[in-house]
This record gives structure tokens, sequence and C-alpha cells, in this order.
């Protein structure tokens, strides 16, 4: 009788459910197809391609990354898949893709109620302090939460690691996503791996999966001049990760993909080649465990 008290005390201390994360989206923050873009690339319209978001669920919780111009497909998305409502949103930086969708919750919108917005100070700043977005503040639309260190929550802990980008408005940040007992590091943007003062290499080896900026596949993917708007090119990335073992490599996810990026076609030989040798590729809906 007793063996059996502590077996079913067991079972009941087991995490209740499964912890997911689960791919919202994979374009940059333009997405596609692209005002005035008249190449092949916004020509073909794929379903499902969204601007660079996840989000990480279980039963009882239910947080976003980013609140993209998407935000209404990838939240609605989110809800569904973990059956509990949305519990808070992350903020990465003050570029276009990464925070209009908050937009989509004010009195125009579905007017919510003090939802839980999580940004670094400068980010929060620009919240409170600039139209429209301070409405949703004065409104107790959302509820502005500072970031200071690690957010502790219910199932997750949070911790925002800077990074060098164009931080016109705000600091830009990746998220250290500590789940039940794998780690995920999200990163959409940063200009380059060597102005950081990290190692994405002793990351890598440090957690379970690193999502990062996959924004462009090489120098001359467009015409403009690429050093305005600097990212690791996925082809700097592989380059610095040669040596690596596949085991290393398989934790690479790319993600925020330029319009013009080839690897958004699932066929295109570069994309099979990097698969082969074990990196990923963000598409939405896909799901990887936390467990
Ligand atoms: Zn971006
Ligand atoms: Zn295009
Ligand atoms: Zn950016």
């Amino acid at each position: 009788m007793r063996s059996l008290l502590i077996l079913i005390a067991f079972i009941i201390s087991l995490p209740s459910s499964a912890q997911q994360l689960v791919f919202l989206g994979n374009l940059q923050d333009a997405g596609a197809p692209q005002f005035n873009c008249d190449k092949s690339c916004c020509l073909i319209e794929r379903p499902n391609e969204y601007v660079a978001s996840i989000g990480v669920y279980s039963e009882d919780e239910a947080f976003l990354f980013d609140a993209t111009p998407d935000f209404t497909h990838q939240a609605r998305f989110l809800q569904k898949q973990s059956k509990t409502k949305l519990s808070g949103v992350f903020l990465t930086h003050a570029h276009m893709g990464h925070y209009t969708g908050l937009m989509h919750i004010g009195r125009e919108a579905s007017n919510e109620r003090s939802l839980a917005v999580y940004a670094m100070p400068r980010m929060a700043d620009f919240l409170e302090n600039n139209g429209p977005w301070d409405q949703l503040v004065q409104l107790n639309n959302i509820e502005v939460k500072r970031l200071s260190g690690p957010e502790n929550l219910e199932t997750i802990s949070v911790t925002p690691i800077q990074v060098p980008h164009r931080d016109e408005y705000s600091e830009t940040v990746g998220y250290l996503i500590k789940g039940v007992n794998k780690t995920a590091f999200y990163l959409p943007d940063i200009d380059k791996w060597n102005v950081w003062d990290q190692s994405i290499i002793e990351l890598i080896q440090s957690i379970d999966y690193a999502i990062i900026d996959g924004t462009f596949l090489a120098e001359g993917e467009i015409e403009r001049p690429m050093s305005e708007i600097p990212h690791p090119f996925i082809s700097e990335t592989i380059a610095l990760l040669e040596s690596l073992p596949k085991t290393e490599k398989n934790k690479v996810w790319f993600t925020h993909f330029n319009h013009t990026n080839p690897v958004r076609d699932k066929n295109h030989p570069i994309r099979v080649k990097l698969e082969n040798e074990g990196y990923h590729f963000a598409e939405f809906a896909k799901e990887i465990s936390l467990n």
C-alpha cells in the first residue's frame, strides 16, 4: 500500500504536460512578397510564411517571442496548440518586424487587458513614450515588464542577452530560454558574429537549440550595399562552425530569411546540402521539445 502511495505521489509530481517550442515564422521583418519586388522570390507565394517568431508553451503557459506584423496568425496558432491563453510576449528590439504586431491588441483591435510585454529598458521607454504604443500602456492593453536579468516564470526561465545591431530606438537582445530540461537560444537579428563580445560557438556548445539569424545566404544577394544592413551571412556562419561535429551543427536552426534568400525554397540544392550537414531551417508549425 505504501509503495502504491509513493508511486501515486511520484506520478502527481511529474511535469503536468509536454513543453514545446514552436516555430511561428521564418522571414525577415518585411516578409514576402515584398513591396515593389518583381523578382521570382516574390512572384511565387508560399503558404504559411510569416515574419520570424517562436512560441514556447505547455499546458500552463504560452509565450510568444516578438510581436510581428503577422501576430494575429501566430498568436492564434500558439493558443490553439497550447490550449491556453497567451501569457505574455518577449520583444527582442524596436525594428518594425519585431514589435508592430502589438497593434493587434489595442482598442482598435482585440482590446486586451494587461497583456504582459517583456522588454529591455530602452525598448520599454520607447513603447511608453511614443505614440501610438503609449496608448496601449495608458489603456492597460499591455503591462510593460522591464527586464534586467533572468525572468523566472512558472515553467520557463528567460534571460535576455544583448547583441550588437542597428540600435536606433532600442537595444537588441537574443533570449536564452530554459525549459524543463532543455535550453534554446533565440536570436533573429545580430550585425556580425565578430563584433559580439561572446562566442557563438561556445554558446551553441552550452545549449540544446540555437535559432539564429540567417537573413542572407551570401554577399551579393541584394543590389544595395549589404554593409548598410549587416547580418552574419549563412555562408559565414557555416564557415565559422565548420570544425564542429554534426551533433553541434544539429542544434542550429536558421531563421529571419530575407525575401531574396534562396533557402526559402525547401528543394534548393544549397539548403538540401546544408540539411545533410546537420543544419535546420525554421518553418511555420514545426515543433521541438524542451522536455
Ligand atoms: Zn529583423
Ligand atoms: Zn522578392
Ligand atoms: Zn533588426
